[in-house]
């Protein structure tokens, strides 16, 4: 019996975890696939009537799951920043969900460069470290800047003391990566690499510019390389961007730090089909993992029955593999290929169905797959 905890969040967030969890329903009639599910109320509107993010309960709560099934966050009522950090990044960071678990891939047919490749790339971006650890300041009229930072791995202190007294404005963030965190990164990159049968690791950085944090980056990710018998590839960033386009179909596991895994793995979300379409996982593998479409909440569209539900579903899928019920997710993905091979797709693909009808008929074909 598998313990999940279901938030659909804001906006499409409940139109779109709706659907999935009728497909986790669906594969649960189906199969050995046994769970409960508890429905947590975290979002803007609690917020909005009561002040509270995420409480140390829910926390409490969350922990004890088996996986976590998340919608969107997101309210153009509330000042942005406010609801993604205190419920999604706290989240990440709490539950120290150190990978953010992004496939790219060309198995539907709205993929744009499928005329030209097929291409099966699973990226793997670290979530915790590099330059989105809010290690920055800004030093103003001639005062010093500091920053204090204390994480599970880190206890660090910096003081940027001006060379002048005055008119030396600037402000700073710091990039950071620990051993212990590229460590269990890389260890991550190449068991995947090896659960999928392939032979080499893509490291994506800046070494050239970066070369403190980057180069010891690659030097880790070299000693794994020699651990597990494995190739390892660098790749500068830049070159990454133009090659996703011009040859996506050469790459199989790449790991990318923070900030650039942002912005390569929305540039895949856009390769693979778009925001409806993109699902992640962010994962901690001896702890709780979250998985979640990559869109927002979408409020010019929420609760319309517009919204397309396949990312959440495909989301859905990628809990199922994580729970150790891979053969399931492959079904809910190939129910999910067979309704769009068949011309059954929402509007934001073309098509004309609604959310529920979308998620209607993937149920039938995923029922018809028995
Ligand atoms: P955030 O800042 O929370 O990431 P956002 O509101 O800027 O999100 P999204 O909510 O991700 O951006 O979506 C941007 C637009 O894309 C939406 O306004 C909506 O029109 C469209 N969109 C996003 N997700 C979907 C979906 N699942 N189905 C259909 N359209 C979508």
């Amino acid at each position: 019996m598998k313990h999940l905890a279901i938030i659909p969040g804001d906006g499409i967030g409940k139109d779109v975890t709706d659907v999935g969890m009728e497909m986790i329903d669906v594969i649960s009639e189906m199969s050995a696939f046994d769970y409960d599910a508890e429905l947590f109320g975290i979002g803007s509107e609690r917020y909005l009537r009561t002040g509270e993010l995420i409480t140390e309960e829910e926390f409490d709560d969350l922990g004890k799951k088996d996986a976590i099934y998340f919608g969107a966050i997101g309210d153009p009522r509330v000042r942005p920043g406010v609801l993604e950090q205190g419920i999604l990044l706290n989240m990440r960071a709490r539950f120290d969900q150190y990978i953010n678990l992004r496939p790219v891939t060309s198995w539907h047919p709205f993929v744009p460069l499928k005329k030209h490749f097929d291409f099966d790339i699973c990226f793997l971006r670290e979530n915790t470290e590099d330059f989105y650890m809010g290690a920055g300041g800004v030093m103003k009229n001639g005062r010093n800047a500091n920053v204090n930072i204390k994480r599970k791995l880190y206890d660090l202190s910096v003081d940027i003391v001006p060379s002048s007294s005055s008119g030396d404005e600037f402000a700073f963030e710091l990039g950071l990566l620990s051993k212990k965190g590229v460590e269990r990164f890389a260890e991550y990159a190449f068991m995947t690499a090896d659960k999928r049968n392939e032979k080499k690791v893509t490291l994506v950085d800046k070494a050239n510019v970066c070369t403190s944090i980057y180069g010891m980056q690659r030097e880790i990710f070299s000693k794994k390389a020699e651990e597990y018998g494995m190739g390892l590839e660098y790749m500068y960033v830049d070159a990454m961007a133009m090659a996703m386009i011009v040859r996506p179909d050469t790459f199989g596991t790449v790991a990318v730090p923070n900030l650039f895994g942002d912005i390569l793995t929305d540039l895949g979300a856009q390769l693979q089909g778009g925001l409806g379409m993109g699902a992640s996982g962010n994962i901690n593998p001896g702890g709780v993992s979250m998985f979640e479409p990559i869109h927002g909440s979408a409020p010019d569209i929420a609760g319309q029955n517009k919204a397309n539900p396949i990312a959440a579903v495909l989301a859905a899928k990628m809990m199922l593999d994580h729970l150790g019920y891979e053969d399931m997710g492959t079904l809910l993905q190939n129910a999910v290929r067979k309704c769009l091979d068949g011309g059954k797709y929402t509007k934001d693909l073309g098509g004309g169905l609604g959310t529920k009808e979308m998620g209607a008929e993937i149920k039938n074909a995923l029922r018809g797959m028995k």
